[in-house]
């Protein structure tokens, strides 16, 4: 993986769900389809959701921008990762080692075992599975976070090609994902530490 995906920050979530309801602010119940930037899927019909007023991470720069964002209105699991549906902890090792696993994979951080990791909701994953196939305007930002030339549209079809065409400009530090039509954020996207 070249690139790692981030949900909206823990903190914001929490700020956002203990606010009172105002004009930047409102809570609804899902029709099924609203974008979750807490867990990365589209919500399904009754879920209880937020839409708030959110300023995705830039330095200071005249590209700064805020706008809406739904999220779950209570606190919810994040984004589920192919990591988290599909634990590995059993195939390389035996039932007495699969106990204290946790002790385990912290002190074995080897390219093979980042799989199976524990979720970091902070850390980044991969492109979310839920959508895939969904056209996106790719916003790449410079150090100074000034809009990149590499910003572009893709039509979902090949997201991790996608980003690593964009990140391929070693000026890029970050990329904002963001729907096409109304143009809101969806996720960020930086380069992998990995
Ligand atoms: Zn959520």
């Amino acid at each position: 993986m070249s690139y790692e995906i981030h949900a909206l920050p823990p903190e914001i979530l929490e700020q956002a769900r203990s606010s009172a309801d105002g004009p930047a602010h409102a809570r609804s119940v899902a029709t099924g389809g609203e974008p979750l930037r807490c867990c990365l899927r589209d919500a399904r019909a009754g879920e209880e959701l937020l839409l708030f007023t959110y300023e995705p991470p830039l330095p200071p720069s005249p590209y700064r921008e805020v706008g809406a964002v739904f999220a779950h209105a209570v606190p919810c699991a994040g984004p589920q990762r192919a990591a988290d549906a599909e634990p590995d902890r059993t195939a390389n090792a035996g039932p007495e080692q699969a106990a204290d696993a946790e002790s385990d994979r912290t002190a074995d951080s080897g390219p093979d075992r980042t799989a199976d990791s524990e979720p970091d909701r902070t850390a980044g994953g991969g492109y979310p599975d839920a959508w895939r196939g969904r056209p996106q305007v790719l916003r790449a930002y410079d150090a100074r976070g000034w809009i990149h030339p590499s910003t572009r549209v893709h039509d979902g079809s090949d997201p991790d090609g996608a980003l690593a065409a964009v990140f391929a400009d070693p000026d890029v530090v970050q990329v904002h994902s963001r729907n096409v039509a109304y143009g809101c954020f969806m996720f960020v996207a930086t380069r992998s530490s990995r």
